[in-house]
This record gives C-alpha cells, sequence and structure tokens, in this order.
C-alpha cells in the first residue's frame, strides 16, 4: 500500500514537470528557466501554487494574482501521470524497471498531449523516450548491482539485444510503409515522428506483441479519422495508447496470440 503511494506520488511530481515540457519544449523555450509563472500576468509562482493536482483544486483553476483560468490540461496531465506510475507499479513491482517503463509512457504521454496541440511533435522528447527503451537493461543492470542481486550476465546481454534488433525492425518497417504510402498517394503519410515511436514500441513491447499494439492503435484511430474527414488526425496518441493497453494486458494477448498460433 505504501508502496503503491509512493509510485502515485512520484508520478504525480513527475506529470507537474511534464506540464513545463509540454508547454516550453514545442516554443523553443528552455525548461529551468525562468521559473514557472502565469502567462497571463506574469507573476512567478509560489512553490505551493505548484502542488500537482492540489494547487489546481485549491485556486479553483485560477491563477492566484490575476485570477484568469489555468488549463485543465495540468491537472489532467498530472492525474494521469500518477495514475501511470501506479497502474505500472502494481504490474512490475518498485523496481528499476518499473521507473524506467514508467518514464517512457510519460514521454509518450507529453508527446501525444504535445500532438494533439501543435500537430507535431519534437524529436528530442521522441529520441529521450527511444533511449530509454533500448537502454533499459543497462539501468536494470545497475540497480541489480547495486542491489546486489545480479542475475546471469547473458540475460542482460539477451534483452539489450532483443530490445535494439525489435526497435530496428520496427522503424525500418514503418520508414518502408512510409515510402510506399508515399509512392501511392503522393502524400506524406507516416513522419519521421511515427517512425521513431515505432522503435520505442519495438523496444518496450517485442515481437509478437507490438504488432498486436499496431493492430489496437489502427482500431482506436478508426473513428477519429473518419469524422475528421480531410482534416489531420494526429496518429501519435494512438500509437502511444495502443503501446500502452497492449503493455499493460500483455499476458492477456500474448495467451490469445499462443492460442491462435502455437
Ligand atoms: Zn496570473
Amino acid at each position: 500500500m505504501m508502496a503503491l503511494l509512493f509510485a502515485l506520488f512520484i508520478g504525480l511530481a513527475i506529470g507537474s514537470f511534464l506540464n513545463v515540457l509540454i508547454v516550453r519544449i514545442p516554443k523553443g523555450e528552455n525548461v529551468a528557466f525562468p521559473p514557472s509563472h502565469c502567462p497571463v500576468c506574469d507573476n512567478a509562482l509560489k512553490w505551493w501554487h505548484n502542488i500537482p493536482l492540489l494547487s489546481w483544486l485549491l485556486l479553483r483553476g485560477r491563477c492566484a494574482y490575476c485570477q484568469s483560468p489555468i488549463s485543465r490540461l495540468y491537472p489532467t496531465v498530472e492525474l494521469l501521470t500518477g495514475l501511470l506510475f501506479l497502474v505500472l507499479a502494481m504490474k512490475l513491482g518498485l523496481t528499476a524497471e518499473w521507473f524506467i517503463t514508467a518514464l517512457v509512457f510519460s514521454l509518450l504521454l507529453a508527446l501525444s498531449v504535445i500532438d494533439f496541440e501543435y500537430y507535431a511533435v519534437p524529436d528530442s522528447l521522441n529520441f529521450m523516450a527511444l533511449g530509454l527503451a533500448l537502454l533499459m537493461p543497462l539501468f536494470i543492470f545497475g540497480w541489480d548491482w547495486a542491489l546486489g542481486e545480479m542475475r546471469d550476465f547473458s540475460w542482460y546481454q539477451h534483452m539489450l539485444l532483443t530490445r535494439f534488433k525489435d526497435a530496428a525492425i520496427m522503424a525500418f518497417s514503418f520508414f518502408a510503409l512510409g515510402l510506399f504510402v508515399k509512392f501511392l498517394i503522393k502524400k506524406d503519410a507516416l513522419g519521421e515522428a511515427d517512425i521513431i515511436i515505432a522503435g520505442t514500441m519495438g523496444a518496450m513491447l517485442g515481437f509478437p506483441l507490438v504488432l498486436v499494439a499496431i493492430y489496437v492503435s489502427a482500431l482506436l484511430a478508426i473513428v477519429p479519422a473518419l469524422f475528421a474527414r480531410g482534416h489531420m488526425v494526429p496518429f501519435v496518441p494512438f500509437l502511444a495508447l495502443g503501446t500502452w493497453i497492449t503493455y499493460i494486458f500483455s499476458d492477456t494477448f500474448l495467451q490469445w496470440w499462443n492460442m491462435l498460433y502455437a
């Protein structure tokens, strides 16, 4: 119980930082400086205006100085990130794998929000997610070493190699698919961002689960794509959501897969 509360609080704090990334990175602003301020009246926020979730509720969604409304997006991102850390802690326990996995999904959440708002995602955050997903075995290695609970060395080696291989296959598949679709409809269909995310999905899920995730993402994207009719539909949020659903229900999906193909 304490462990889950701890996971929730870490997630809320990370969510608060994600808000900073979501607001500042697309505008090309520095994420560390200046400190948080109200975008309307420019007053610097005190630390008690910055407590995840709680401050927004206590201030009733308004700036403490000028009373202008604060977007609901902030508490929403904080809550979602908190729940993300909590749910993953239930699945993985408080381990290095839990923390890195939660960070990768947090970055995918930030990318999704940015894609919804700007129809473009920053490469910096995208590559950070891919890098963490690829190098996770090194973090697990460091954690196990610190605890003195090392596994067989080949375990880390195998995990690292598998992640690089599956990421490369997925990124190349999306790249090739993008070229093919471009040849067919003479328009860019899959951007660089989608190729990087495909790599992250490959590293996080591996085969065959990553194929399930692509399928789930496409299913989720169909309805909004039909409604949008010609408008752009950001694809990143659906890839992220498909990856999340597949990761959380991985045991069930693997069972189905084995029933069908084994
Ligand atoms: Zn203000």
